[in-house]
């Protein structure tokens, strides 16, 4: 089966192809036919893509919407110029899966989609405004396009995190707030925490129910999970992706009044305020130069920068502190699993966070940490008790297995 994975943004829509079906899934097989994007949608939209022969293209294009953008990736595809033979025709692809970003407390897990999912997706607006509309327009592209009779399936950000017992996902305001509004902790990234869950799993030959990990997702967007026999128990983002660790452009956690008080002080409105804390803070708000962490890394090598090193500094030490609360949260773990752009590329920042933790029986080998650079491996000692790993997410071929087995009506592994 080739299954189009789909995540669509405001202005972007990236895309994967992947063949895949039940005896991959089993033989751990699939195939990435091609990946790309589209940016800058509403405009003179710039197309990347790349086929699995190796084949590189940069195209652009005047796109007005999602589903024009699709439309040309489609006709693209099914092109000779694309030189994948297994996409010849709109016919050739099989299934749809698309990221969601919001699930609610609706969706615990991935959903064919159906009238009733549509609708129940729509339910969700509200607590994502910015992100579902973008979502559902996939959605509806792929069906203007394909027609009704290619299966859809939506894959939640929040799904794998609806295992969170209340104590852990209850903010303490008036409860009628929770009653009235669902406002709660809900987390996100949960495909990509689910992901490395499940290749910990298979690499250490144990079932889900022995699985007890820290997972530190940390790219642009950064949250850590506290995972208890194959099931999350507390994550670091909340109600919004804005809660936790210190990411690129975000604050993370911080005293709700400095809200109210910015407000006044600066003169901006609190939804201005809200943006500033999601896209003017983190990584490139304490650095004043940029949200990228090798940019950073690279800054700091060259010109020892104090503002750069406190960023850095500001970034690991929210991230230990974290490991430190989900160790007493879970009553301890086997390891801490790094993974997204920085855990599964930057040494230097694993080295750091993991600093300190001798213990809780956790030393770095610094050797292994520097040669697990995009790739599986343990990065701790032998002798350690908690030990370290980097696990590279990979999210859409996550989305594309749950598509299969949504298509087919096969449960979701236990
Ligand atoms: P997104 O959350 O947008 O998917 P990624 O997971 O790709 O982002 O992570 C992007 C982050 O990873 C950036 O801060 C980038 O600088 C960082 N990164 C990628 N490679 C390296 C590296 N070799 N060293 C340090 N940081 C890196």
């Amino acid at each position: 089966m080739n299954v189009l994975v789909i995540n669509a943004g405001s202005s972007s829509l990236k895309f994967q192809v992947i063949a895949t079906d039940l005896e991959r899934i089993r033989n751990d097989n699939d195939e990435l036919l091609c990946r790309g994007q589209v940016e800058h949608i509403g405009g003179e939209a710039i197309i990347t893509v790349q086929s699995h022969n190796g084949s590189r293209q940069k195209l652009t294009a005047p796109i007005r919407d999602v589903s024009a953008g699709l439309d040309y990736v489609l006709r693209w595809l099914a092109s000779d110029r694309s030189g994948i033979d297994e996409i010849r025709s709109l016919g050739d692809i099989h299934a749809v899966g698309h990221r969601v970003v919001h699930g609610g407390e609706l969706f615990k897990e991935s959903a064919l989609i159906t009238d009733e999912v549509s609708k129940g997706i729509e339910d969700c607006i509200d607590l994502a405004p910015l992100h579902i509309p973008n979502n559902l327009r996939g959605i509806r592209a792929v069906r203007e396009i394909f027609g009704q009779a290619t299966p859809q399936v939506a894959v939640f950000d929040t799904a794998f995190h609806t295992s969170i017992p209340e104590y852990a996902y209850l903010y303490a305001l008036p409860y009628h707030l929770y009653r009235r509004h669902r406002i709660r902790r809900y987390g996100f990234h949960g495909t990509s925490h689910r992901y490395v869950a499940f290749r910990y799993c298979v690499l250490h030959g144990i079932t889900r129910e022995q699985t007890h990990i820290i997972t530190l997702h940390l790219g642009n967007g950064c949250s850590a999970a506290a995972i208890r026999g194959g099931h999350p128990v507390d994550t670091s983002m909340g109600m919004t992706p804005l809660e936790g660790l210190v990411m690129g452009t975000r604050s993370g956690d911080l005293d709700p009044a400095i809200v109210n008080l910015i407000s006044n002080k600066e003169g901006l409105s609190t939804h201005e305020v809200e943006a500033l804390l999601n896209t003017q803070s983190g990584l490139l708000g304490i650095s004043g130069l940029t949200n990228d962490m090798k940019v950073l890394q690279d800054e700091l090598r060259e010109h020892d920068d104090r503002r750069v090193r406190l960023a850095m500094d500001v970034f690991c030490y929210r991230a230990r502190k974290y490991i430190g609360a989900y160790l007493a949260a879970m009553g301890g773990a086997d390891a801490v699993v790094f993974t997204g752009g920085i855990g599964e590329n930057s040494s230097e920042i694993r080295a750091r966070v993991c600093a300190g933790f001798e213990w809780a029986g956790l030393t770095v080998d610094a050797t292994k940490n520097q040669d697990a650079l995009g790739r599986e491996g343990r990065i701790s000692t032998d002798a350690s008790r908690l030990h370290a790993w980097v696990i590279p997410t990979n999210e859409e071929l996550l989305i594309a297995r749950d598509t299969v087995r949504c298509v087919l009506g096969e449960p979701h592994p236990s």
